[in-house]
């Protein structure tokens, strides 16, 4: 359903990361963990093209194209099928909460503004932030503002949530109601890739975890094999440090 297939990425003469493959099924939960500076984040941003692959083929659904070559179309056509949620949020600060739902269904989707309202009106429902629709950015907890940032991409109907480190900018106090967030979608199987450093939460909630070291997976499995039976030397020094 979601595949990488060799996957490249170069920074200059620095490869991040060369040849990675990885793939997805659909309402799959994938939780990447690792090391800071081994390229978790640009794989996360190859998926969408935030970052555009030197190699490799990413197939979105019924959407394959070959990353080096990929047009216009194709990149918006990837986009559409997938969503991003930043570290830092990434709203637009002289837009209400609402607004920032709704930009994307208006602009990207053409949807008739009431419609686009309608709609993000029933995410901020969901995302216990009915009462916030009017409200900027500025005047939000970071947990508030994170929950929009997830919003926004539950607006986009993508088929796959691209989250990067989510709650590792919020204070300790709004961390749980954004995981509790993410559980939600989780429980509902929307399809999801989190790079995360929060073990509990990829305990609980991953089906799977890969771990990545100096831009490889090293190795990966359901997260009770994985923490608890770690095979490569890397990974077992890793969950030392954080377990
Ligand atoms: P992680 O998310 O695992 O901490 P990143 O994907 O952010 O790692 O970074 C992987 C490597 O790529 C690091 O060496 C980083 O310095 C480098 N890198 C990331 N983004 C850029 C960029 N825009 N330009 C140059 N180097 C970058
Ligand atoms: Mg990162």
């Amino acid at each position: 359903m979601i595949a990488l297939n060799g996957i490249t990425k170069r920074f200059g003469a620095h490869t991040v990361f060369d040849n990675i493959d990885l793939e997805l099924e659909q309402g799959e939960i994938i939780v990447i963990i690792g090391p800071s500076g081994t390229g978790k984040s640009t794989l996360l941003r190859c998926i969408n093209y935030l970052e555009a692959p030197d190699a490799g083929r990413l197939t979105v659904g019924d959407l394959s194209l070959d990353a080096r070559h990929a047009t216009r179309r194709e990149i918006l056509a990837l986009r559409r099928r997938t969503a991003f949620v930043f570290q830092n949020y990434a709203l637009f600060a002289n837009k209400t909460a609402l607004d920032n739902i709704c930009e994307g269904m208006i602009v990207v989707d053409g949807l008739p503004k009431a419609q686009a309202h309608a709609r993000g009106r029933e995410i901020l429902e969901r995302i216990g932030l009915a009462d916030k629709a009017d409200a900027y950015p500025a005047s939000l907890s970071g947990g508030q503002q994170q929950r929009v940032g997830i919003g926004r991409a539950m607006a986009a109907k993508a088929e796959v949530i691209l989250f990067d480190e989510p709650t590792s900018a919020l204070d300790p106090e709004w961390v749980d109601e954004v995981l509790a967030l993410m559980k939600q979608l989780a429980l509902e199987r929307q399809t999801m890739i989190v790079v995360s450093h929060e073990m509990q939460f990829a305990r609980e909630v991953a089906d799977r975890v890969v771990f990545m070291d100096d831009g490889r997976i090293i190795e990966q499995g359901p997260p009770d094999e994985l923490f608890t039976n770690p095979q490569d030397e890397r990974t077992q020094r890793f969950l030392r440090k954080v377990l």
